[in-house]
């Protein structure tokens, strides 16, 4: 897929409040320093379309972004778990949770994993959140270049293993890198083909 224009629509907090047009939407999750919005931009080409580390007031809203004029990008927040008062169940925070229940036009979520990390409770938790609600997802694993290429295949098998106890099977995931470019076409055409698969069925 060629990236021919993308723009920003609008923030905001509450799901309700996103845009109304019946334009498929992919969203774009996870902890805060995980590389999303280097990677939205390396995606977009455009050098701040997301403002990277440390923009002031956008960090807890849902950003929507136009594309092609065809379909929306959304910058999720970083997540991380709410507690409930006086209790110790923790949930994820409701925005997310309502914006992923509520959200029809979500084709599917990126949810996205530093590739130098061992699997963290947080991102295991809200994939089983998101596979108990059944939102679709891919997983992308950023910073790619940050890693040696046995150390990269290794850190892999050893996340594959660890879903593997809770998954029947991996969810489809790419490598990514802002820095170098990596795997930018393939998680553009992997949209596209969700794309006219989705407009093939209306
Ligand atoms: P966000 O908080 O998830 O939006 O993360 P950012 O995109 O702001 O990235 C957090 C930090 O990681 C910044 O210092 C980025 O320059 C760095 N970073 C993000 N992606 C990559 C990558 O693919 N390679 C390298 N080497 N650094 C990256």
């Amino acid at each position: 897929m060629k990236i021919k224009s993308a723009e920003f629509v609008m923030s905001n907090s509450d799901v309700t409040k996103c845009p109304k047009e019946k334009l498929i939407e992919y969203a774009f999750i996870g902890r805060s320093n995980v590389g999303k919005s280097s990677l939205i931009n390396m995606l977009m080409q455009k050098k701040s379309l997301a403002k990277t580390s440390g923009r002031p007031g956008k960090t807890q809203l849902i950003n929507h972004f136009l594309i092609n004029k065809n379909w929306f990008l959304v910058d999720l927040p970083g997540y991380g778990y709410a507690r409930v008062s006086k209790s110790s169940k923790r949930i994820f925070q409701k925005f997310i949770t309502q914006y992923f229940s509520k959200r029809q036009q979500l084709a599917l979520a990126f949810v996205l994993i530093d590739c130098r990390h061992k699997p963290q409770k947080v991102d295991l938790e809200f994939m089983q959140w998101m596979g108990e609600n059944q939102v679709p997802f891919s997983i992308i694993f950023t910073k790619q270049d940050k890693m040696k290429p046995n150390a990269l295949i290794k850190n892999i098998e050893d996340y594959k293993l660890k879903m593997l106890e809770s998954w029947e099977e991996m969810p489809n995931y790419f490598i990514t890198s802002s820095s170098n470019g990596t795997g930018r076409d393939k998680v553009l055409n992997y949209m596209s083909e969700i794309n006219s698969l989705m407009s093939k069925q209306d």
